[in-house]
Parts: C-alpha cells; structure tokens; sequence
C-alpha cells in the first residue's frame, strides 16, 4: 500500500529502482484510453485498479502480463510519454524524493504504437527539467534493454543509449533471467561500458546467487538489479563487497513476484549487517501498488532496520548514483547533510 506516514515522508529520499512504464497513474490510463479510443477492461479507477495492480503475492503470471499490457499500449505518443514522466515525478516529489534516476525499455515502451524513440526522451527530458527546477530534485534516466525482446534489440539499444549518452547515464538489462541465457547480451553491454555508459543488470531476483556471480564476471556491473538471492552464498556477497557493487533491492516488489516467500523473510537487513551496499527501492511505484515510503516502513517495522541504517542506504544510492557527480553533490549537500 502506498505510504504518506511523516515519520517516512518528511525525510529526503532516493530512488535508484524504478521503471517508468510500471508507474502509470491509473487515471491517466484511463484518461489516455479515452482520448486515443483504446479498449479497457473498465474505465472506473478502482476497478481498472483490479486489472493492472497486483495486490495480493502473485499466484499466477497471467495478472502481471496483462497489466503491463495495458501499460504498454498507454504510451500512445511522445507527448503521453511526457506526461507520464512528469506525473512519476510529481509523485516522487510528493514522498520527498531528492535524488531520483527512472528507467524504461524503449524498444519495449515504443513498440507498441511504433513511436519514435528520439521524440519520446525529448519528451522524457522536457519533463525531467520542468521537474529539477520546479521540485528541487536530481534525476538520472537509465536505458533498459530486455532480455524478452532479444539480442537485435539489445544492440539497438545500446546504440541508441550511446548515441544519446549526454542524456541518458546507463544500460540495464531487465526482464526473464531464467528464459535468456546471457550470452547474447554480453557484446553489447560492455559495448556501453566503453563508450562510458554505467552499467546495471538484473539478476538473483528470482535467480540463484550463482546467477549474480555469472553476471558479474560476464558484466562487471556497477550495480545490480535486486541481487537478494546472493545471500545464499557468502562467496558471492564477498565477491559484491570486493568489488564495490550496490544493490538496488524492492522488498514489497520481491514479496509479491514470489522471490521471497513472506516479507518478513527479506535479506535486506541480513545483506545490510553483512557490509553489501543495499539501497532501498520502489520497482514499479502503480502496478505493485507501492512506494519509497512504503519500503522504510517495511525495512524498519518489519524487517527491523534502524532509521539511521536506512539513511546509510541512502548514502549508498547517493554514492553509487549515475547522475552527474556536480548535479547529485549539489542535492546531497543540501538536504542530505
Ligand atoms: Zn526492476
């Protein structure tokens, strides 16, 4: 459930987790449904909330997909994509969030309506500067390339993100580890690695540690996507320490996809205790029905985290931010200090 408790919302926050196209206020989709003639389940926001939120720990794949669905035919135009960019950060800025750093899948996102990808993150930055001025916060865009859509796309994507790369900060590849090997994505990354693109991966989400080992030997990641199941094995969490590697961990998102079998099983905490450098994040803020508030609620009435353990995380995600060094110091100094 989404939080507005002071004791979470007055405190100034970062995000380093979270997609854009799970973060699409259900009235906007109804909204954007009614102006492009789309088809909904239901144009009533709580019961379209039951077609594309997922409430309840996930007993079947089915809901997620036919959300995303939903989601993914909403971004009609460069001009939606816009809006939508600007409500997530409005919605940020009503938690306090500071520091913020969004992601999307552009072959994923665009495919749908065939939208060209060059005026969609026009759109995307319009948004973003409105936003930096107006609310006073720092904002990174992340390039996500789905493993889904396969290796052509992969390669698409790069290109695009290196070709754009004063905008956009970093790759991810997101989506399936378990369907994809990550053979096919391996050329590619490293290609945005050493055109000075920063690099985060998805794995040990729902994947066993020695995914995460794989991936860090095959990537040399800056960060990883969730990464909790390399607590099952203490060589893997060495190997993150050594190499510097923050974690951008969604508990309530890890709960309700089945990574973890009850919340109060979490590792975050453990991760935390054991010196990895965790961060706290939302994941997909509208589908999962969540948001960062909701998160420090869970990491320190559930799973037991001191407010100051959850200021560290902060400094984690500040530390390993991919937003300009400049930018981000600017905004740390100001309300992080
Ligand atoms: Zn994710």
């Amino acid at each position: 459930m989404k939080n507005f408790d002071p004791k979470y919302n007055n405190i100034p926050k970062t995000e380093i987790h979270c997609h854009l196209e799970g973060a699409i206020r259900t009235q906007t989709i109804i909204d954007i449904a009614r102006e492009y003639n789309l088809k909904l389940p239901s144009y009533d926001v709580r019961e379209l909330d039951t077609h594309v939120k997922v409430f309840d720990q996930l007993r079947d794949l089915e809901a997620v997909l036919e959300a995303f669905g939903i989601f993914q035919n909403s971004i009609t135009s460069p001009a939606i994509f816009e809006r939508i960019s600007w409500e997530l950060f409005e919605d940020c800025a009503k938690q306090n969030i500071k520091l913020f750093e969004v992601r999307f899948s552009p072959d994923w996102a665009f495919h749908g309506h065939d939208l060209d990808w060059d005026a969609c993150l026009e759109g995307l930055i319009r948004a973003k500067d409105r936003a930096e001025k107006e609310f006073d916060m720092a904002i990174g865009i992340i390039a996500i390339t789905s493993r889904g859509m396969g290796a052509e796309s992969c390669v698409k994507t790069v290109d695009w993100a290196i070709r754009h790369k004063e905008n956009i900060h970093a790759v991810d590849l997101a989506d399936g580890e378990l369907l994809y090997p990550m053979s096919d994505f391996v050329k590619p990354i490293l290609k945005a690695k050493e055109a000075g693109l920063k690099v985060t991966i998805h794995s040990g989400e729902d994947t066993p540690a020695s995914a995460v080992w794989d991936t860090i030997h095959a990537f040399q990641p800056d960060r990883i996507g969730h990464g909790i199941h390399s607590i099952e094995d203490m060589k893997v969490v060495d190997l993150i320490k050594e190499r510097g590697i923050t974690l951008e961990v969604n508990p309530w998102s890890n709960y309700l996809t089945n990574s973890v079998r009850t919340i109060e099983e979490h590792p975050l905490k453990k991760l935390f205790d054991l010196g990895v450098r965790v961060t706290i994040n939302s994941d997909d803020p509208e589908v999962l029905e969540t948001n960062v508030n909701n998160e420090y609620r869970i990491a320190h009435e559930i799973l037991g985290m001191s407010m100051d353990d959850i200021a560290t995380c902060n400094r984690f995600a500040f530390e390993s931010s991919f937003v300009d060094e400049k930018v981000k110091q600017r905004i740390w100094q100001k309300y992080f200090l």
